[in-house]
């Protein structure tokens, strides 16, 4: 199963996660603690998210 997790300490609030996956990580308000599952339909964007964050607080972990 993978997680799906955002570091809000680390969050800078830039959007950018939003922009690219906004079912995943809402709307224009500061990104908050997000733990949860991933759903297939949403790995693509949720991976994307990661790697374009600038100061990785986007994980996935696989548990
Ligand atoms: S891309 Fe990263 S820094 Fe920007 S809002 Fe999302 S989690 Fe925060």
């Amino acid at each position: 199963m993978m997680k799906l997790r955002v570091n809000r300490t680390d969050c800078i609030g830039c959007q950018l996660c939003s922009d690219i996956a906004p079912d995943v990580f809402g709307g224009d308000t500061e990104v908050e603690d997000i733990v949860g599952e991933i759903i297939e339909d949403n790995y693509s964007a949720i991976r994307e998210a990661e790697e374009s964050c600038p100061v990785g607080a986007i994980t996935i972990a696989e548990i």
